[in-house]
């Protein structure tokens, strides 16, 4: 699952085709009611053996989520409830050393991948604990193309 921007889409990043991957897209890679399920669906009927959580560099969503931390910004209709789930990540590295959207991001990254890693419900749990499944955490650099996969089991 990755970010809706549109210049991280998996397909092409990874040079796949049609019936190749199960993409789960949203602005901030974050897991609600809806990916969890999708996650859920492409592990139980489809026998996924991989997720992959892929944030990326300049991440508009995370930068807002940022900005709710340092600045109190408020965002307009849905936007601020949709970054939300973000803002923990960002607070877990607010005072950490370097840049702290790009911080933001892996740690938001973390969160989503230990989210699904300790899914309590057996239908992830199950296939993990078997070895039939792995959830791995990856960043994608805009500047030079590469998948840093940072976070593994
Ligand atoms: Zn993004």
């Amino acid at each position: 699952m990755t970010c809706s921007d549109s210049r991280v889409p998996p397909e092409l990043l990874f040079g796949r085709g049609l019936g190749e991957l199960f993409v789960i897209r949203n602005a901030g890679n974050t897991v609600d009611t809806v990916a969890l399920g999708s996650i859920e669906y492409a592990v139980a009927v489809l026998n996924v053996p991989l997720v992959v959580v892929m944030g990326h560099e300049s991440c508009g969503a995370v930068k807002a989520a940022t900005e709710v931390v340092t600045d109190n910004a408020t965002f307009p209709g849905s936007i601020g409830p949709m970054i939300e789930p973000i803002i923990p990540a960002v607070l877990s590295v607010r005072d950490k050393e370097g840049d702290l959207l790009d911080n933001s991001v892996r740690a938001n990254v973390s969160r989503v991948v230990r989210q699904l890693r300790q899914h309590t419900d057996p239908i992830l749990l199950e296939p993990q604990q078997a070895g039939k499944l792995k959830v791995v955490g990856a960043y994608y650099d805009l500047d030079d193309g590469r998948v840093d996969f940072f976070d593994r089991p």
